[in-house]
């Protein structure tokens, strides 16, 4: 069984980091509580260069 996690949707700017809530309001703020899915591309993604440079190299 998977719980539900939730995260604040206000996190990236009312907190340093994500944070994650059983509830559907954001212990900290207030603000509503969305679902945590994995945002598909995220322009800070520390990994993502070296992400791309391995998917590159694969293709050669
Ligand atoms: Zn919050």
């Amino acid at each position: 069984m998977r719980a539900d996690l939730l995260v604040c949707s206000e996190w990236e700017q009312a907190h340093d980091r994500p944070v994650y809530t059983l509830s559907e309001q954001c212990p900290d703020c207030g603000a509503v509580a969305v679902n945590s899915v994995p945002a598909p591309f995220n322009p800070e993604d520390p990994y993502g260069e070296y992400r791309r440079s391995l998917k590159r190299r694969r293709r050669e």
